[in-house]
């Protein structure tokens, strides 16, 4: 098989959900989560809706808020409202007997289903033609428990978009080359940041199977022996929509203002740009900005808004006209919350996220790996 990972299929809600109004479901919700008290606690990504994320104990990137559920003691039900491969680290990095769920099964995330186990197995092992066992993998946190429990298996890390220029330097000071997957942009802004030329990169394509010169760069053919950075040709069709024009549209019309945008985003784009970083640089670096700054902001269009909300002081916009939602966080909507809490105030566990335990144990190998790079 060599498409993307299949989704998991949600179960439709009971009719009655979609008939409360937005009252009625606040209210319920609020009573079911008082009432779970110290059994739950509830993780909100950046990226989810306010009707969402004000019912979340802590907000943050997929890293932090895993780190955060391993450590609190008393929770055993662990609710992740963001995609499934956050959930799926949550269940690596928390104990056994704390149960992961994912209010809608059918929030996954588009970049992390570009790269399918099976189709790095072949990517592999074209890689291993050219570079023996001087490679090494380096994948990005949003990606599929298998695929890091590939990396892990093959003495390779993950990262996250705080720490992979870390984690790659690493990587490149023990292997001759390092194949960066699933996000092309991050791996090519990285690699960037790192020195790297474009002739040294290549960029591996999943849907025909072969290795291409990097589009950037001048060079005809792949020569392993200049070749360091293979990209795996993935994105995010969220920060994938964010191009130059945009960047010199809103210059002209604010000519005082700063460009802060996600590594997810293209090199014609971040290259442009006065400051690049995660979710969590975005939100310090306009936080901390003084009273009457103005920002264009290229990421997800809810951290944009509530950006804007929580500044009141400060002009924060969207770097896009065109509103750019993660319809895959979306789907975690405050029915499905609600039901999943109901149904654990019943005694029933739905939508639980389980990372077969072998797969487990060498994706957690990834992930430690990196938290002693970086
Ligand atoms: S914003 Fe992009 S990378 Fe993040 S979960 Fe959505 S599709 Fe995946």
């Amino acid at each position: 098989m060599h498409g993307a990972p299949s989704l998991l299929v949600q179960e439709p809600l009971p009719p009655e959900y979609a008939a409360l109004t937005d009252a009625e479901l606040a209210e319920r919700t609020a009573r079911a989560k008082a009432a779970l008290g110290k059994d739950l606690v509830i993780l909100g990504h950046h990226y989810q809706r306010d009707e969402v994320i004000r019912f979340a104990d802590l907000r943050g990137d997929s890293l932090k808020l895993s780190r955060w559920a391993a450590r609190q003691e008393d929770a055993r039900y662990i609710v992740f409202c963001g995609v499934h491969f956050m959930a799926e680290t949550a269940d690596i990095l928390t104990r056994p007997d704390q149960i992961v769920i994912l209010p809608d099964l059918g929030a996954g995330c588009s970049m992390a289903d570009m790269a399918a186990v099976e189709e790095l197995e072949t990517c592999w092992a074209e890689l291993v033609k050219l570079y023996g066992d001087k490679l090494l993998p380096v994948t990005y946190i949003n990606s599929s428990a298998a695929v890091k429990a590939f990396a892990g298996r093959r003495g390779g890390a993950v990262c996250t978009s705080s720490n992979a220029a870390a984690v790659t330097r690493w990587a490149l000071a023990r292997a001759r080359a390092v194949l960066f997957l699933p996000d092309e942009h991050l791996g090519r802004n990285t690699a960037v940041k790192l020195g790297h030329s474009f002739d040294e990169m290549a960029v591996w394509d999943r849907g025909a199977e072969v290795l291409e010169p990097d589009p950037h760069g001048a060079a005809a053919g792949i020569d392993p022996e200049r070749v360091r950075v293979i990209l795996w040709n993935g994105y995010c069709s969220v920060h994938q929509r964010f191009g130059p024009e945009q960047v010199a549209r809103i210059r002209e019309r604010h000519p005082d203002v700063r460009v802060v945008v996600h590594p997810e985003c293209r090199w014609e784009v971040t290259r442009l740009a006065d400051a690049v970083g995660s979710t969590e640089f975005i939100i310090e670096t306009v936080t901390a900005s003084p009273p009457g700054s103005k920002w264009a902001v290229g990421t997800e269009i809810n951290l944009v808004n509530r950006l804007a909300q929580e500044n009141p002081d400060k002009l924060v916009m969207t770097l896009d006209e065109i509103v750019c939602p993660c319809v895959t966080m979306y789907r975690i909507s405050p029915q499905h919350l609600l039901w999943t809490l109901e149904n654990l105030l019943a005694g029933r566990v739905v939508n639980r996220i389980q990372v077969p335990e072998d797969i487990a144990a060498d994706a957690r190998a990834a992930l430690d790996r990196m938290l002693t790079i970086a």
